[in-house]
């Protein structure tokens, strides 16, 4: 690319090469192209557009929700020789007046703005003055309602962008990349699918993997043990819990603290710093924790109870492994707790069409549990890299099972979905492929059909394992909503044609299983 661009980031940033996406994002920008970053946290949004500010003629705006970071960010820029300014509620009028004009003037090239400036009528007027070449959105999310942190007035951008002659290059970023929230942000600033560019969501020190079946208190305990010279994070869903749990490691002698919106300020922020300078080794927490807290050396997290979606699952894994030394993410899975965060879904205040997303999203997290595939590949999948390898290290990559050809039973479970017209969920086929009694499936005439019975020899739990599975690996797809209806894949199409086998792990018998645990 552009020698210019390499010249700015050694120069002003000090470093000597971009990263894989930084270097197609800026390219893209330089060609006026309206794009969207897609980079987890730490991946260097930040770069994509202050690198393009100082090659444009004009001024780059950047609209950004973070005023406590923003002074940080024009500081850090200031001292790197690069003239910026800000924009947000903590300036007078006459300053934000002089701060336009000073832009208007050439004085700046970054100027950060916050999103309600944009609700002020004399402000959009103001800002016409500027000549703006890009305007950088970050945490780009917030624009979409399906964001975990919608703000309404980021919708306003739109007007902002109209408002500006010649129409400035658009960069939207944003570590959040579920396709919903993705498909918003396109479809909002219009942006097309070919100016996405999503990379670096693998974490290659991490390794995955989830434990079923098992007592989850001798697992946790026996796993802090072995493990009792490394700092780690124990995540539980309650308050509740997190007290019980966090009593039981001290009582036994573990170095723990705990961390919940329940407790004062002052005792939160006393097992922090413990915890980030290793006083304590282990740290019981709820999802309050972690928000800002910078520990690098967390060689595990273990969550208790299954997260509510992928995206808070992966955020908390992520926890772990900050210096890039090999660490675990371990989800202890008990199917009850899926019944807790749906209640709890239940109960919340929340509009029905949100509440549906948010039970898909949660069935794509309980998808997570059941998959016999990678689960960073999964991971990294339900982000939107479609085209990632398995990482030869998660606790399904390792696992040395047999593979069992499972193709026949795969075939009966579509087919008798299909002549169901694939309009029930799962315990309503499980009755019918296991030839139940119930009186709906006689009344609907199902005790008819050819896969009435088919799989009468396996217990109904069995069977719904293995929808569970088959669900996991992409065979059938639920509806969202409260009461998934399950419909099947173009994969699983194939497979009734017999076009393709469906393979599955050898089923293990729970002495073995013990012995895993042993070795683990
Ligand atoms: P994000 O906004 O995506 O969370 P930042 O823009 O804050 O990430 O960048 C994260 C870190 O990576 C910063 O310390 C930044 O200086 C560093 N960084 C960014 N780009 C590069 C690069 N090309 N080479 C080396 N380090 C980089
Ligand atoms: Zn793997």
């Amino acid at each position: 690319m552009n020698q210019k661009a390499k010249e700015i980031l050694r120069t002003y940033f000090g470093y000597t090469d971009f990263r894989p996406g930084q270097e197609k994002l800026i390219h893209n920008i330089l060609s006026g192209r309206d794009s969207l970053g897609i980079m987890p946290t730490g991946g260097g949004k930040s770069i994509c557009y202050q690198v393009p500010s100082l090659m444009l003629p004009g001024v780059t705006l950047v609209v950004s929700p973070l005023i406590s970071l923003m002074k940080d960010q024009v500081d850090a820029l200031v001292s790197a020789g690069v003239s910026a300014a800000f924009i947000n509620s903590s300036l007078s009028n006459d300053e934000i007046r002089e701060t336009i004009s000073g832009a208007a003037s050439g004085k700046y090239k970054l100027l950060y703005i916050a999103p309600e400036r944009f609700e002020s009528a004399a402000f959009m007027q103001l800002i016409k003055e500027i000549e703006v070449s890009l305007i950088a959105i970050d945490e780009a999310h917030c624009i979409s309602q399906w964001g975990h942190d919608f703000r309404p007035s980021y919708l306003l951008i739109k007007q902002l962008i109209q408002q500006i002659q010649p129409k400035p290059v658009i960069a939207a970023l944003t570590a959040t990349a579920t396709p919903n929230v993705k498909e918003d942000i396109l479809h909002l600033l219009d942006i097309s699918h070919e100016n996405v560019i999503l990379t670096g969501f693998a974490r290659e020190n991490l390794h995955f993997n989830v434990v079923k079946g098992q007592d989850r208190d001798r697992f946790l305990f026996d796993y802090i043990k072995q493990n009792s010279s490394q700092a780690g994070i124990i995540y539980a869903a309650t308050r509740k819990e997190v007290d019980r749990l966090h009593e039981q490691l001290v009582n036994s002698g573990v170095r723990a603290g705990k961390y919940h919106a329940g407790m004062s300020e002052n005792q939160r922020k006393d097992f922090q710093e413990q915890f980030l300078f290793d006083n304590i080794s282990v740290m019981v927490a709820t999802s309050a924790f972690g928000m800002g807290i910078n520990k690098s050396n967390v060689r595990y997290v273990l969550h208790y109870h299954i997260p509510r979606n992928m995206e808070a699952y992966y955020q908390e894994a992520g926890r772990a492994g900050r210096d890039g030394v090999e660490s675990e993410c371990i989800l202890l899975f008990s199917p009850q707790d899926v019944h807790i965060q749906k209640f709890l879904l239940d109960q919340s205040i929340m509009e029905e069409e949100r509440k549906e997303s948010e039970y898909g999203k949660l069935r794509k997290m309980v998808s997570y549990c059941h998959t016999e595939t990678c689960f960073q590949q999964f991971i990294l999948q339900y982000f939107g890299e479609e085209d990632a390898a398995p990482c030869g290290k998660c606790g399904n990559c390792t696992d040395k099972r047999e593979q069992v050809d499972v193709t026949r039973e795969a075939q009966m479970v579509f087919s008798c979905i299909k002549r169901m017209n694939e309009r029930f969920g799962k315990t309503f086929i499980t009755k019918v492929l296991s030839g139940s009694n119930d009186q709906k499936i006689k009344s609907m005439g199902f005790n008819s059909l050819s896969t009435y019975g088919i799989m009468r020899d396996k217990t109904q739990k069995y069977i719904n394992e293995f929808i569970d599975f088959l669900t996991a690996d992409g065979y059938l797809v639920p509806s969202d909503g409260q009461f998934p209806v399950l419909s099947l894949t173009n994969k699983a199409f194939k497979v009734l044609l017999s076009e393709e086998s469906v393979m599955r792990k050898e089923m293990v018998r729970a002495a073995q299983l013990v012995e895993d645990h042993e070795l683990f």
